[in-house]
């Protein structure tokens, strides 16, 4: 591939990455979305692709009102080229960011050699990365031996509950999975990543009135309370297993006893058994407060499977790290205590380097930014990755 080509595209891809950052694609923001995705599907026209959105099924969620609702998703980005080629990449990365349209942080602001903004590492700057990729490999004699499929998500953030079984499919149908997630501020990129999952745990108690009916009411906040305490003693670093409960929520005024409380809580571990171990123990501290006047749910919003780091992935990141050698890019490598869909891919049997995107830091914070030079630069590294994997022969192995 023309690595010359690519350096020449840096001030496209700074101004492709600003505009994206400009536009709000936070995961609920479906009308957002739906601008991102023409806007990348404007940007993807050039590759001459088979290409599509896939509207997604409702997401599950509890509600205010501590009941089961479907909320609706934004589409998924879906190409597809040279699906017969013998070696066949998959290329992944998500639309959507935690920024909400009512959140401060909205537009890209360019500082020195950083672009700050939403969504400019996680992973806007990824999306460029890759687009750019692929049009440097379509323009290189490269391109007939690679087949290649992209999908773009807009649920990443809230763990792809819905385009999980379109990512599902992918991983059977390719050799190797790469994702554009950014990698650490450092320059290094994530070798195993941790499980990660959400539960929502609801406890509907009894309105009473605290003075005149105080003995009739049944308090949700103090039964959710007993079950959050409890909770919390699972976690097990020994173990690298973590609960932590983010959000809770319950009572109107102090003089009714709330008839409702909610928590949401999650939980990361390494080992595949520890997410199953975790969720029979909260079901059991659970049953523990049941009483007359109370009932409970335990809703999973969503799950993540560990993404170890074995032999075979150790060899990919030597590859790599050969391939930044000759760049002048030193490449390393740190476990992440994140998920993403990387985790999913590999688990379903396709094996997948998952922090090929920009450097960056401050992410899902209001000083979230990406260094600009490595826009460029990783796209350079993953097109000499590719080549050397190819001609090596060695489709994943
Ligand atoms: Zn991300």
């Amino acid at each position: 591939m023309n690595l010359n080509w690519i350096a020449s595209q840096q001030p496209a891809m700074e101004n492709l990455l600003e505009q994206w950052v400009n536009i709000n694609s936070f995961t609920g923001n479906l009308q957002g979305l739906s601008q991102m995705a023409s806007a990348l599907q404007a940007a993807c026209e050039p590759l001459q692709a088979q290409m599509e959105l896939v509207s997604l099924p409702d997401r599950a969620i509890v509600d205010q009102t501590g009941r089961l609702a479907a909320q609706p998703l934004g589409k998924a980005l879906h190409l597809v080229k040279r699906p017969s080629a013998s070696y066949r990449l998959f290329l992944g990365g998500h639309m959507d960011t935690v920024y909400p349209p009512d959140s401060l942080f909205q537009k890209a602001e360019r500082k020195g050699s950083r672009l700050y903004g939403p969504g400019s590492a996680d992973m806007k700057g990824g999306l460029v990365i890759l687009l750019t990729l692929l049009q440097a490999l379509e323009q290189s004699p490269l391109a007939k031996k690679i087949g290649w499929e992209v999908v773009i998500n807009p649920d990443e953030e809230i763990g792809s509950v819905g385009s999980r079984s379109l990512l599902t499919q992918c991983a059977a149908r390719n050799h190797l999975g790469l994702i554009f997630e950014p990698s650490f501020a450092d320059g290094s990129i994530a070798s195993s990543r941790k499980g990660s999952a959400s539960f929502t745990i609801v406890v509907h108690g009894r309105a009473a009135h605290s003075g005149r009916d105080f003995a009739s009411g049944r308090n949700a906040i103090t039964a959710l309370s007993r079950i959050i305490l409890k909770a919390e003693m699972l976690t097990d670093l020994t173990r690298g297993t973590s609960v932590n409960v983010g959000i809770i929520q319950g009572g109107q005024a102090v003089n009714i006893i709330p008839d409702l409380a909610t928590c949401r809580l999650n939980v990361r571990f390494v080992e595949d058994e520890a997410l199953a171990i975790v969720q029979t123990q909260l079901q059991q501290i659970i049953r523990e407060q049941e009483q007359e006047g109370l009932s409970f749910l335990l809703h999973e919003d969503s799950a993540n499977p560990p993404k170890p780091f074995d032999e075979k992935q150790k060899a990919l990141f030597q590859i790599l790290k050969m391939c930044g050698e000759k760049l002048n890019q030193s490449i390393q490598w740190q476990p992440s205590g994140g998920a993403c869909d990387g985790n999913n891919l590999q688990a379903h049997g396709l094996r997948t380097i998952d922090a090929l995107g920009v450097i960056g830091g401050g992410l899902h914070t209001p000083d979230e930014y990406a260094d600009l030079s490595s826009l460029s630069e990783r796209a350079q590294l993953v097109a000499l990755f590719i080549e050397q994997l190819v001609q090596a022969a060695a489709p994943g192995a």
